[in-house]
């Protein structure tokens, strides 16, 4: 078992994070792939601003993950997977996410279990 540090938890797929960051790790995994053309078009549609190309860019950036609100939003008209014209996206859940909620979870249990407590 991986050892813990106050405050923080380690799972093997993931750096350390801080359990009071846990809200800011992303629960969606945005994937383009190399067939992308950066036509700018899933930026322009995505209201979340998940994807963003800079003007003078020969490249659109990497996708801002944390913003995406998941495969829920194909129910949307502007759901950028459906539009890209070269389906180059993909949206899925994070693995990782989850394992980190379940550690941090148990590891502030164990702290409030013990009398003691993660956070000051
Ligand atoms: S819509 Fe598709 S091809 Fe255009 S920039 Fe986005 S991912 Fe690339
Ligand atoms: S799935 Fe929806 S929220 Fe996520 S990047 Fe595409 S348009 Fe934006």
């Amino acid at each position: 078992m991986m050892p813990v540090a106050e405050g923080k938890i380690c799972v093997p797929e993931a750096s350390w994070v801080p359990a009071e960051r846990l809200k800011f790790v992303n629960r969606f995994v945005v994937e383009r792939a190399d067939s992308c053309i950066s036509c700018g078009l899933c930026a322009s549609l995505c209201p979340n601003g998940v994807h963003k190309r800079v003007e003078g860019h020969a490249s659109i950036l990497p996708p801002y993950h944390q913003r995406c609100i998941g495969p829920s939003c194909s129910s949307n008209e502007y759901y950028c997977v459906k539009h890209c014209p070269t389906s180059s996206l993909s949206v899925r859940a994070s693995e990782t996410f989850p394992a980190l909620r379940a550690s941090v979870t148990s590891t502030l249990a164990k702290g409030a279990g013990s009398g003691g407590s993660e956070r000051t």
